[in-house]
């Protein structure tokens, strides 16, 4: 076994995890046009080079424009789910998740809660 397949295979914990960091580049994209929101990328090639982040501004302009994508409890249902299934793939077997939902206003986001 090499060492990656060692690693993927090992138990995991994720301690703290923002769940809209888990936006992979295509589901932006997706829910950007699904949601009728502008992003300055034209193109899922636009926003993988847009992840390729270098300091923590770079990292938080991309993780902002990814929750400008996320509009409704859909979204997020459909969001905690890719990554519940990106945990069974990489074997984390506990996470504790966190939503800036609080900082968001309530009008910007249209939940049934
Ligand atoms: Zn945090």
């Amino acid at each position: 076994m090499s060492l990656f397949e060692f690693i993927k295979k090992s138990p995991k914990a994720e301690l703290h995890l923002h769940i809209e960091g888990t936006l992979e580049p295509d589901q932006m994209f997706v829910l950007a046009k699904k949601n009728n929101i502008q992003i300055p990328f034209k193109s899922i090639d636009d926003v993988k080079r847009a992840y390729n982040f270098d300091n923590l501004d770079s990292f938080l302009k991309i993780y902002y424009e990814g929750t400008k994508v996320l509009v409704n409890e859909q979204d997020f249902f459909d969001l905690t789910w890719a990554y519940a299934l990106k945990c069974k793939e990489e074997n984390i077997v506990h996470t504790e998740i966190f939503s800036i939902l609080r900082l968001i206003q309530k009008e910007e986001l249209n939940l049934m809660l």
